[in-house]
């Protein structure tokens, strides 16, 4: 069982590097500051929250009791009405996604999913695995759908229940489409059958605490919400958060029923430690240390956006958005500081663990990279 010499290098030297690399990230939604360490001993036990969260399994190693306080947290922060909501702890934003996608067919089975162009890159595969018929949306330049080519589209349509997947913060420009809107649209056209679902994978971790909060809740006329765990709640291990109207699911249940089980999630074996950094982060933290990280990290982001502007580079960013956008850099820099590129842009997210040396530091590298034969600092 012992290792070589050889392998125990290559462990240290991934760790050496890693710690390196995320040094230099600055290009995705992920946070690193909520450190779940204590909960190691639980790595000790096989956790698996297999099924639904309020089923209660044969197999006893779970963490189901804490997955429902979890999920009763986010419930309360998407104002999920009181008795009509259910939910798990997923395996990520995608599953999240699929899951809302997965209730609405159910529900609609000659629906047409509307999605804009700057949707995730996952969704036009989920809707391919669903096989449901799918029109994409023109997109605003901040990202946001273009609600007029949704109008156009969905009235030459009318026939076919609408089902619109919302982005609360896109990819690349953390656009967010206004849910309230959308309910308007649909209402004047007086479109009885509708299904809405918020891909709130970066956003949903502080969406509730922007002032004024967008508008992409339960309350706000959302059916279902994901959000994923290892964006803004840092965890270390990918996860996510799905949100439904319990009816819906319960639709879904009973089309199973007739196995023998209420086979409600999409994994059948799930993460029961991923469950508990969840749980951590909520207990450790409190609304008050979610408010201060989401503040941090919002006056870090006006911080990159000024400087970055101030040194003669066209940065934008959305009203009350962590990501800061700017024309993509050279080749090397995007390398380096890890950045997302799309086309011609680029940007940074700036997420809580985040320092204003590292904007500084790729400010720089920025700067150097444009004038010639300069090459950046190392
Ligand atoms: C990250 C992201 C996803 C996918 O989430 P995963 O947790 O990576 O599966 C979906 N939609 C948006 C808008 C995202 O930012």
């Amino acid at each position: 069982m012992n290792l070589t010499l050889a392998d125990r290098k290559r462990l240290n030297q991934l760790l050496e590097d890693l710690a390196h690399y995320r040094e230099t990230e600055l290009g995705y939604p992920v946070a690193f500051d909520i450190d779940i360490k204590p909960l190691v001993p639980f790595l000790g036990y096989s956790l698996n929250n297999v099924g639904d969260p309020w089923h209660e399994a044969h197999y006893r190693i779970n963490t189901r009791e804490f997955e429902r306080e979890v999920l009763a947290f986010f419930a309360a922060l998407t104002h999920a009405p009181e008795d009509d909501w259910w939910g798990y702890v997923t395996n990520g934003g995608t599953e999240g996604n699929l899951y809302g996608m997965y209730l609405a067919r159910e529900l609609f089975p000659d629906g047409i999913v509307y999605f804009s162009r700057d949707s995730h890159y996952s969704v036009a595969k989920n809707l391919h695995f669903l096989g449901m018929r799918n029109i994409m949306i023109r997109s605003q330049p901040n990202g946001e759908m273009d609600y007029d080519d949704l109008r156009e589209t969905i009235h030459i349509r009318r026939d076919a229940p609408p089902i619109i997947f919302a982005n609360i913060g896109t990819t690349m420009t953390e656009g967010r489409d206004d849910i309230r809107l959308i309910q308007s649209i649909l209402d004047d056209m007086a479109i009885d059958k509708r299904y809405i679902h918020s891909d709130a994978a970066l956003c949903g971790g502080y969406a509730a605490f922007l002032d004024p909060p967008p508008a992409w809740n339960f309350a706000d006329g959302a059916d279902s919400i994901s959000i994923s765990g290892h964006k803004f709640f840092a965890m270390p291990i990918p996860c996510g958060i799905v949100l439904a109207r319990k009816r819906f699911v319960d639709r879904v249940a009973h089309s199973v029923a007739y196995i023998g089980t209420r086979d409600t999630t999409i994994s059948g074996s799930r993460s029961g430690f991923t469950v508990m950094g969840l749980w951590w982060a909520i207990r450790t933290l409190g609304m008050d240390g979610m408010r201060a990280r989401l503040e941090q990290s919002i006056e870090l982001a006006r911080y990159a956006e000024k400087t970055f502007r101030q040194a003669g580079i066209d940065a934008k960013r959305n009203k009350n958005a962590l990501t800061v956008v700017f024309p993509r850099p050279h080749e090397q820099v995007c390398d380096k500081w890890q950045l997302a590129t799309a086309g011609d842009i680029s940007h940074i997210v700036c997420m809580p663990h985040l320092r204003k040396e590292q904007i500084d530091a790729l400010l720089e590298d920025i700067i150097a990279s444009e004038q010639p034969e300069q090459g950046m600092t190392a």
